[in-house]
């Protein structure tokens, strides 16, 4: 197993919760659950210290919150879930033709989206 990781920030040295990351092309500082591996640009720090976390100027945060199910769907599939239902719920353009078999809405990845038809078994 690896060591512990440790905070980044000077004399600090508490165990590390959380992973820094700067994305410089959107001058973002995503702050997150502690990456598997440290890569560059990659700060680990404690939870004091990602707490107390302030961005640079011009730039912007984003916390993700820690995800305590991470055997379930990647945020992938989440993104193209939630991708797929904002198409979806869009109204059908008026030339629609009803006389069609249902036509895919959406497509991201493995996901499929048709339009819903009426349940019959409910
Ligand atoms: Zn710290």
């Amino acid at each position: 197993m690896s060591p512990v990781r440790r905070c980044s920030r000077t004399a600090c040295g508490r165990p590390a919760v959380a992973t820094l990351t700067y994305v410089y092309a959107d001058s973002t500082a995503v702050l997150g659950p502690l990456a598997t591996y440290a890569e560059p640009h990659c700060y680990d720090l404690c939870a004091a210290h990602s707490e107390r976390l302030t961005a640079p100027r011009g730039w912007e945060v984003l916390r993700l919150a820690p995800d305590p199910d991470s055997l379930g769907p990647t945020s992938d599939d989440l993104e193209a879930l939630a991708d797929a239902v904002r198409e979806a719920a869009r109204p059908a353009p008026s030339s629609f033709p009803a006389d069609r078999e249902p036509v895919e809405v959406g497509r991201r990845g493995h996901l499929r989206m048709v339009p819903s038809t009426p349940a019959t078994d409910s």
